[in-house]
């Protein structure tokens, strides 16, 4: 189904411990839940071996509920975030994957930093000093619209962020490799367009009730 390249996170929010169980069984391994509440609740349920992948807007004072088991936080959006993310990891003994999230849709809701503030971030001095987070790549959310051309646009806007920090920060980092884009909407332009990978929830558990 998926080039063999593209993760698929699943996205689990708001659908039970049992839903998850049954995608477990079936072979997913990844999930991916936007409330730090509600992984933390969720988590000590389920089977060890799940890769846990927050991918929601993460409050500083949350952090601490995820920290002790989380794989990768792909909402990273700001310099703070992204201190006490380090703190807790470090009370852990861990490193935490990261990708930092990039603003690239047309929509004043979402999150993100621009270019030029992730640049800022990764010349800062203090940012070399945090050694239990490791910057795995990008995220963006491409906007609410039927409009492929502009969706399209924005997923290739975010695969130049990513190229151009390759280039200038991490070109001996393998680890930098990562572009998290693409929902059930628009996960095959965001895969032609170089998605390594897609957050995926209603194409795989049907709408979520609110
Ligand atoms: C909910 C969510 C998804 C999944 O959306 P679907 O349209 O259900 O596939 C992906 N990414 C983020 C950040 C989300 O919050």
């Amino acid at each position: 189904m998926l080039p063999a390249n593209v993760k698929l996170i699943a996205v689990s929010k708001l659908h039970t411990v049992d839903e998850i169980y049954t995608a477990y069984k079936a072979g997913q391994k990844i999930f991916g839940e936007n409330k730090a509440q509600e992984l933390s609740s969720k988590y000590p349920e389920l089977p060890e071996d799940i890769e846990w992948h927050f991918i929601g807007h993460l409050q500083t004072n949350k952090v601490k509920y995820i920290a002790p088991f989380v794989s990768c936080i792909h909402s990273v959006d700001s310099y703070k975030l992204l201190m006490e993310i380090n703190k807790y990891a470090k009370k852990n003994n861990s490193v935490i994957n990261c990708l930092l999230q990039f603003y690239i849709a047309t929509e004043e809701s979402k999150f993100g930093f621009t270019l030029s503030e992730a640049v800022s971030l990764l010349n800062m001095p203090e940012y070399k000093e945090l050694n239990n987070v490791k910057i795995c790549g990008v995220m963006g959310m491409a906007s609410f619209t039927d409009d492929n051309d502009l969706i399209r646009s924005e997923f290739k806007e975010l695969k130049n962020i990513f190229d151009i920090l390759k280039l200038d920060f991490f070109n001996e980092n393998e680890a930098f490799k990562e572009i998290s884009m693409g929902m059930s909407q628009d996960y095959q332009i965001a895969i032609e367009e170089g998605s390594t990978m897609v957050r995926i929830g209603t194409a795989i558990f049907g709408e979520r009730n609110y």
